[in-house]
């Protein structure tokens, strides 16, 4: 039976990163976040931007922006004081 595609020189058969029809995205500004831009230094705000595809699954990127207009944004870890011991 054919049906589904031959995979790709099983180079990149672990990896599914075949884009998911979004269904609902949200902003969540992460109010605990102490990490610091790493360009200049200034303390760093951060947001989690969680997207719920159609099939259910959900996934989470945070993207870290600094609070000076030096430019810089990113991914970030997510870091908070909570964590600390
Ligand atoms: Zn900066």
């Amino acid at each position: 039976m054919r049906g589904h595609r031959p995979v790709l020189n099983g180079a990149v058969a672990m990896i599914d990163w075949a884009p998911k029809p979004v269904t609902v995205s949200h902003l969540r500004e992460i109010l605990d976040y102490f990490g610091k831009c790493p360009s200049c230094g200034y303390p760093a705000r951060a947001a989690e931007l969680i997207m719920i595809h159609s099939d259910g699954s959900v996934s989470a990127t945070a993207t870290g922006t600094c609070e000076l207009p030096c430019g810089w944004s990113g991914p970030v870890a997510i870091t908070t004081m909570t964590a600390r011991m």
